[in-house]
Formats: C-alpha cells, structure tokens, sequence
C-alpha cells in the first residue's frame, strides 16, 4: 500500500473516476507552502487562503463528490466554482505533490459536468470560440492587425480579461511554412526541420518563431513552421471535451503525417502537447520519432554548420528542444 493508496478517507472515488485524486489526497499540506523555490501553489501564495490551494480545491471537490454520491446539498456550488476560477492551471500540483493531486484535470471533469446544468460564463465561450476560430484569425491576421489594439481594449472591457497581448505576431515568410497538405504529401526539402505552435505562439509571439528561425536556419536547417490547429487545450480545461476531442483528432493526425515524413521536429512552446498528452482523452500518439535527430546529429559526431551570420547564442540554447518520443501516458482524466 502506498501514499496514493492508503484509505484515509472515510470513502475512496473508483479507479478511474474523475475526481479519484481527490479522495486520494491525504491532507500533507504540501501545497500550503510559500517557499519560492517551491512551484506549488501560486494562487495560494498570492492569496494565503488555504481555499486558493491544492489541499483546500481537493477538499472542496471530495465534498461535492460526496453529495452527489449521498444526494445531500452540503457544499454550495457557486463556492466551488469560485475556489476552482482562481486555480491557474499551472498543473504545478499535479507534479509536485506526493499524491498527484492535479487540480486542472480534476476541475475539467467538474465544469464539465457542471457546464451541462448552468449557461458558460462569456469569457469562457469567447476563449472557447478563439482558440476553435485561431486558425482563420492566423490567416486573417494581417486584416486584423490595424484593428487589434482597439479589438484588444474591447475584448478586456467586456470579456473582463486582462493582459491581452498587444500585437499580433508577423507572418512567416511562405518559404518558411508547410501547409497540411503539403505535409501529407512530404513533399519536404532536405534537412527540413518541422516546427509545431499552438495557437498563441502562432498568433501572437513572432518575437520566439523569428529566435527559432533564426536559430534552426544558422545550424543548416530548412525550418518550416506547420500550418497551425489548435490543440485543444482552453476547450480540454474548459471541460468541453467533444470541442476537445475533434480539435486533439485533428492535430493527432497532422502529427501522424509530420513523423511519418521523417524530418526532426519540435514543438513551440514545448509544452503545449504536454497537458494534452497527460490528458489523453484521445490519446495522443507517441508519433514524433524524429524529434531528436537534431541532438543525434551532435552525438554521433556529426559536424554541426557554421553559422552564417550572427545570431543571439542564447537563442539556440533556449531553443523548445524537449521533444516528445514513446512512452507517453495515456491516462484519461
Ligand atoms: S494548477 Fe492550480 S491548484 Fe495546481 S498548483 Fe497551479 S494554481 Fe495551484
């Protein structure tokens, strides 16, 4: 019997059900931790409200799984909702506590549920709509741009979202890009070199795709940014699993075509499949083979190209070179 295991509870959720990590949670407050050197909890840390903690969402999701279970009305579910909007998503928990407890996973599963009984609030179907509408606004972006600071003020004062980003990234020069059918076609020249976005780098973040150009193109690569879809990730934490299931599917396949075509690859940011691989719901396949051929290119001695022209050398070394190859958990939420 292990910590994962150990019934301190007085009743334990079913292998495999949703809010399981809940009841495995054995109260050793890790996450009530303010060290900075300690990833979890940041809501937490911020708010010093054990509510706002790993510990404290766990308890609160176990009550309101017990109610179902007893068909009592313990725990009000706007709270809940309230304790689990201010939860980051950070999936700090879900690596840092001894039990695993993993918030997001678990706070999926109970808008999901939730989201069935009560109407979504409007930020959360504008988000939902981005991220499934972020490839036509990729395309439209060079309309959009004039219109983005304005779209931008609007979108936070009616959405009540903050922070937006303040420009939209720069288009890709067409050399520089790999349509999915092309890809599918491999019609790829040599030492092609694949980069994968998810939706915000490929929107809004051309200060890294033009780092990674650069960087791929002074180490003899021929970098081509793959058409953009989305990966699903606001609809996998927003709990709209069909939103997320057709969106995974879509990107499974893309993936499928682009390991298939032989060349390396890398993913931008690079843990933008992580979440959606742990995930698993449409179990992401260990598709990459080619991922490190980069790496491997240096460890069997192969001599890596001059650099032509100058380029930040932090550039390379930051590079998302954390690639994914076999065995990736396919565990379902
Ligand atoms: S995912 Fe949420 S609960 Fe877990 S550490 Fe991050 S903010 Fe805290």
């Amino acid at each position: 019997m292990g910590i994962a295991t150990t019934p301190f509870r007085p009743f334990n959720a079913p292998n495999g059900d949703p809010l399981e990590k809940a009841c495995r949670c054995n109260g050793n407050a890790q996450c009530l931790s303010y060290a900075a050197s300690v990833p979890m909890c940041p809501s937490f840390k911020a708010t010093g409200d054990v509510r706002h903690s790993p510990k404290g969402r766990a308890d609160a999701l176990r009550a309101w799984h017990e109610d179902r279970r007893t068909a009592e009305a313990t725990i009000d579910e706007a709270d809940l909702l309230g304790t689990l909007d201010t939860c980051l998503g950070c999936k700090a928990c879900s690596t840092t506590c001894p039990v695993q407890v993993d918030i997001p996973a678990m706070r999926a599963a109970f808008y999901a549920d939730v989201y069935t009984r009560k109407a979504r609030p409007l930020a959360d179907r504008a988000m939902l709509l981005a991220e499934l509408l972020s490839p036509l606004m990729l395309r439209a972006s060079t309309v959009i741009r004039p219109f983005w600071p304005l779209a931008r003020r609007a979108a936070e004062a009616v959405l009540g979202v903050t922070d937006l980003p303040a420009d939209l990234a720069q288009p890709l020069p067409r050399s520089a890009r790999v349509s999915l059918s092309e890809l599918k076609q491999r019609a790829l020249p040599e030492r092609a070199f694949l980069v994968w976005r998810d939706w915000f780098s490929a929107l809004y973040d051309g200060a890294t795709q033009r780092d990674v150009y650069q960087g791929l193109t002074a180490l003899g690569y021929v970098p081509l940014f793959v058409e953009m879809l989305p990966a699903g990730k606001v609809a996998g934490d927003l709990g709209d699993r069909a939103g997320f299931a057709k969106m995974a599917g879509r990107l499974v396949a893309a993936l499928s075509d682009g390991a298939a075509s032989g060349a390396p690859e890398v993913l931008l940011p690079q843990e933008f499949l992580a979440a959606e691989v742990r995930r698993g719901a449409t179990g992401y396949p260990a598709c990459l083979p080619g991922t490190h051929a980069a790496a491997e290119d240096q460890i069997q001695g192969h001599q890596m190209p001059r650099r032509k022209r100058w380029f930040d050398a932090r550039t390379v070394s930051q590079m998302p070179c954390k690639l994914f190859g076999q065995g990736v958990s396919t565990e379902a939420y």
